[in-house]
């Protein structure tokens, strides 16, 4: 099942969503987004966390 992080729930005013089939492709993914995005060039291990507790399984409707 695809893995679903959506880039507010790590506390960015953001409508951005990154998916994946693990946590470590969509963390790769959330870190080449907050430098591209936001700036970020090192992000924090207290972020890292947070966006691993906001990792969901993706509903599908149907
Ligand atoms: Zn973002």
């Amino acid at each position: 099942m695809t893995k679903l992080l959506r880039c507010r729930d790590v506390g960015f005013e953001c409508d951005a969503e990154v998916r994946g089939d693990s946590n470590e492709e969509i963390l790769a993914q959330v870190v080449e987004h907050a430098r591209d995005a936001h700036g970020v060039d090192e992000v924090p291990e207290a972020v890292v966390q947070r966006a691993i507790a906001a990792i969901r399984e993706e509903q599908r409707p149907g």
